[in-house]
C-alpha cells in the first residue's frame, strides 16, 4: 500500500449514529466533492477486539465501554480515501472531537452535537493511517484506478 504523494491514504469510519440518521450519502458527498479518490468502501460490523485495537489510546478511559457499545450498536461504513496530504485534509473536513464546538462547515460541526456520537472517525496522522487502513481493508479490497477528474483537482506538478 502506497502512502506517499498523491497516493497517501486515510481511513474514515461512518459511525452508527450517522448510519441511523441516514447520513451515509451526505458524508460521502463531502469527500467526493473535495476531489478525493475512494480507494475502498464497505459496510462492516465491529467487535470488541478490533475496537480495543483501534481505540487503544482511549481503552483505559472511563468512557471507553460506552464508546465500544455505541460502535457495535449498528454496522459502520469503512472508507479509504486517497489524495495529496489527504490525512490532514480529511481531519479538517471532519472537525474537532466535541461536535457541538466543531467548526461550522466541518462534518461534525454541521451534523452533530455529541462528543461520542460525532458521525465519523478519521485517522489523525499519517503514521496512524498507515496502521488503520490495513486494519480495516485487505489488499484486494483497495483499488487503484485513474480518476479523470485529477487533471482538474490538482496542478500538474502536484500530480507528479
Ligand atoms: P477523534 O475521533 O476526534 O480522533 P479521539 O481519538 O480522542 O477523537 O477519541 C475517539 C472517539 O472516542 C471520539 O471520536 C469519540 O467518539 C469518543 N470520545 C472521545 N472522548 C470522549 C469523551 N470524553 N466522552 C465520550 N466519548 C469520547
Amino acid at each position: 500500500m502506497e502512502f506517499t504523494g498523491i497516493k497517501e491514504k486515510t481511513l474514515i469510519l461512518i459511525k452508527p449514529d450517522a448510519i441511523q440518521r441516514g447520513l451515509i450519502g451526505e458524508v460521502l458527498t463531502r469527500f467526493e466533492r473535495k476531489g478525493l479518490k475512494v480507494a475502498g468502501i464497505k459496510m462492516m460490523s465491529l467487535d470488541e477486539a478490533v475496537l480495543r485495537e483501534h481505540y487503544a489510546h482511549i481503552a483505559d478511559k472511563p468512557f471507553f465501554p460506552g464508546v465500544s457499545k455505541f460502535m457495535q450498536s449498528s454496522p459502520v461504513v469503512a472508507i479509504c480515501v486517497e489524495g495529496l496530504e489527504v490525512v490532514n485534509a480529511v481531519r479538517l473536513i471532519t472537525g474537532i472531537t466535541k461536535a457541538r464546538e466543531a467548526e461550522a462547515g466541518s462534518i461534525r460541526g454541521d451534523f452533530a452535537m455529541s462528543v461520542a456520537c460525532n458521525v465519523i472517525h478519521a485517522s489523525d496522522s499519517v503514521e496512524n493511517a498507515q496502521k488503520e487502513v490495513p486494519r480495516f481493508f485487505k489488499v484486494d479490497e483497495l483499488h487503484s484506478y485513474d480518476k479523470g477528474e485529477y487533471n482538474h483537482v490538482y496542478a500538474e506538478d502536484e500530480r507528479a
